[in-house]
């Protein structure tokens, strides 16, 4: 994604108003590494904006998504994400606290591998890998098994998951 101010001169360049609440979406974003769904975002701008409307949050990422500055990933895991990150990488996804990891890693084998027989011109690879993060590990290590559990429980009442899936 790009920095912030250019992104104020694409959106007018493109015919688009540029809000004080988008500009802040904006510097939310940028450089933001940890995957935030569009509640999320709207929860860290309603703290420093109360008058601001979670439509408006919609809106600005979708029209990032369609410009192609931000990616929209649905790992199945409920709400979409957003990633600003446009360099190739993958994904840990901890299926416990939904945290999502970046990682950078070049697999060119991996790319003829699955391209084999088919005659299939691979242009990219994405890879999302499920399991247990370190800080959740470490937790369940630390913790008594009736705390983690009760923690678990909130965190998925917590989330909304359309599909409904969950357990
Ligand atoms: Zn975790
Ligand atoms: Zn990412």
């Amino acid at each position: 994604m790009r920095a912030p101010a250019e992104l104020v001169e694409l959106f007018r360049e493109n015919g688009k108003k540029v809000t004080p609440q988008r500009e802040r979406i904006f510097h939310i974003l940028h450089g933001n590494s940890g995957h935030p769904s569009a509640e999320a975002v709207f929860a860290r701008l309603s703290a420093e904006m109360p008058t601001v409307s979670l439509k408006t949050v919609y809106q600005t990422l979708a029209e990032l998504v369609e410009m192609g500055e931000l990616q929209a990933l649905d790992l199945g895991m409920g709400a979409t994400r957003f990633d600003p990150n446009d360099r190739a990488h993958h994904h840990l996804l901890c299926t416990r606290c939904r945290r999502i990891e970046d990682v950078a890693l070049e697999l060119p084998d991996f790319q003829e591998l699955l391209s084999h027989g088919a005659g299939f011109a691979v242009e990219s690879v994405e890879l999302t890998v499920r399991g247990i993060c370190s800080r959740c590990q470490e937790e369940e290590a630390g913790h008594t098994p009736a705390e983690s559990r009760s923690d678990q429980r909130q965190a998925n009442h917590h989330a909304r998951s359309r599909g409904g899936t969950d357990a």
